[in-house]
């Protein structure tokens, strides 16, 4: 099972894709968590990302689809995995239809710029493993702690309101033109932003025919 989960920032890929992760046995991959990890190692990855990703850019093609290639080759992807936050562009669309990988389904979760622009300001991420939590939505059992791991909750320096407007420019310019891609494909599969997270992962859950 190969999927794809599209959608603006802040409209719950993160989350889904830790859900949908349990529920069908295979990972997760973020491009947003394998770049936040290597800037804090420091790595030449890192430093090349950083400033794209404070000023809410997109970090260039070349960078995502070799860290995305190196990625879907490892063991663990090798019964199926689940795309959060790639691609976002139609070069990197096309470099994994050239190599030869075929998704079953792409998600794309519709919800608008005014509810996106509200949910971000309660956005909380782990600063050791990346998982996502939002105050109200989705609260850690202890306040500032994750539930996982035991790390810090920390608000992410492009959650800020100003990054997130760009970075919804951003999406309706270079990633919104995916969902056509891959409609032309037969793969498309949108579903509505629903009332609570339970409601989200049943609706695409249903829309991926499981
Ligand atoms: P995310 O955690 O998915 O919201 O990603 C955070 C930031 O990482 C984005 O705003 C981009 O700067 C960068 N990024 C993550 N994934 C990609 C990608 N597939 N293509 C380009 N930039 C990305």
């Amino acid at each position: 099972m190969k999927l794809i989960l599209l959608g603006a920032p802040g409209a719950g890929k993160g989350t889904q894709a830790e859900i949908l992760s349990k529920e069908l046995g295979i990972p997760t991959i973020s491009t947003g968590n394998i770049l936040r990890a290597a800037i804090k190692e420091g790595t030449p990855v890192g430093l090349e990302a950083k400033h794209f990703m404070d000023a809410g850019k997109l970090v260039p093609d070349e960078v995502i689809i070799e860290i995305i290639h190196e990625r879907v080759a490892a063991e663990d992807c090798k019964n199926g995995f689940i795309l959060d936050g790639v691609p976002r562009t139609i070069a990197q669309a096309e470099s994994l239809e050239k190599a030869g990988i075929v998704f079953d389904d792409v998600v794309s979760l519709e919800i608008s710029d005014e509810v996106i622009m509200e949910r971000m300001s309660g956005r909380r991420v782990c600063e050791h493993c990346g998982a996502s939590y939002h105050v109200v939505a989705v609260p850690p059992k202890a306040e500032g702690v994750c539930d996982k791991c035991g790390g810090a909750l920390i608000r992410r320096k492009d959650d800020e309101p100003g990054t997130v407007k760009a970075r919804l420019e951003v999406y309706h310019r270079e990633t919104e033109p995916l969902k056509e891609f891959y409609a032309q494909r037969g793969l498309l599969r949108p579903v509505e932003n629903q009332p609570t997270v339970a409601e989200n992962s049943q609706a695409i859950l249903r829309a991926i025919g499981r």
